[in-house]
């Protein structure tokens, strides 16, 4: 991935729903971000459990995911249309299946404890 130094909007699939503490109903998917200047960086934060509650709660969770789609020179309305429609598998390439997930030999840690799994990030 190029090392994005202007605006982005960035779409995160989980390999395994999350359970929503504030929302029993619901199981998060996906995390639809936006990063001001550098996509790397703050999806390093992510991956350590930093930069949002429900990235924190994934990573405390062990719970791999991967980059599925980012919207070059995005914006912040773009991030809010994008999460209003509630829908993130609709545009989600891995959900539509135009995108494999990471194999299953690549989520490195997969036999390690729950709470010292790596929270993985493919690039
Ligand atoms: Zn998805």
């Amino acid at each position: 991935m190029k090392k994005s130094t202007t605006s982005t909007v960035y779409l995160i699939h989980l390999l395994r729903p999350l359970g929503n503490p504030n929302n029993r109903r619901g199981m998060a998917s996906h995390y639809i971000g936006f990063a001001e200047h550098d996509l790397a960086a703050r999806l390093e934060r992510h991956r350590v459990g930093n930069g949002s509650r429900l990235m924190h709660a994934v990573a405390a969770a062990g719970i791999p995911w991967v980059l599925a789609r980012t919207w070059e020179e995005g914006s912040r309305e773009l991030e809010r249309k994008l999460k209003s429609r509630k829908q993130a598998s609709a545009f989600c390439p891995i959900c539509r299946g135009e995108q494999e997930p990471p194999a299953g030999g690549r989520v490195i840690g997969k036999r390690v404890p729950m709470d010292s799994r790596p929270v993985q990030f493919y690039r």
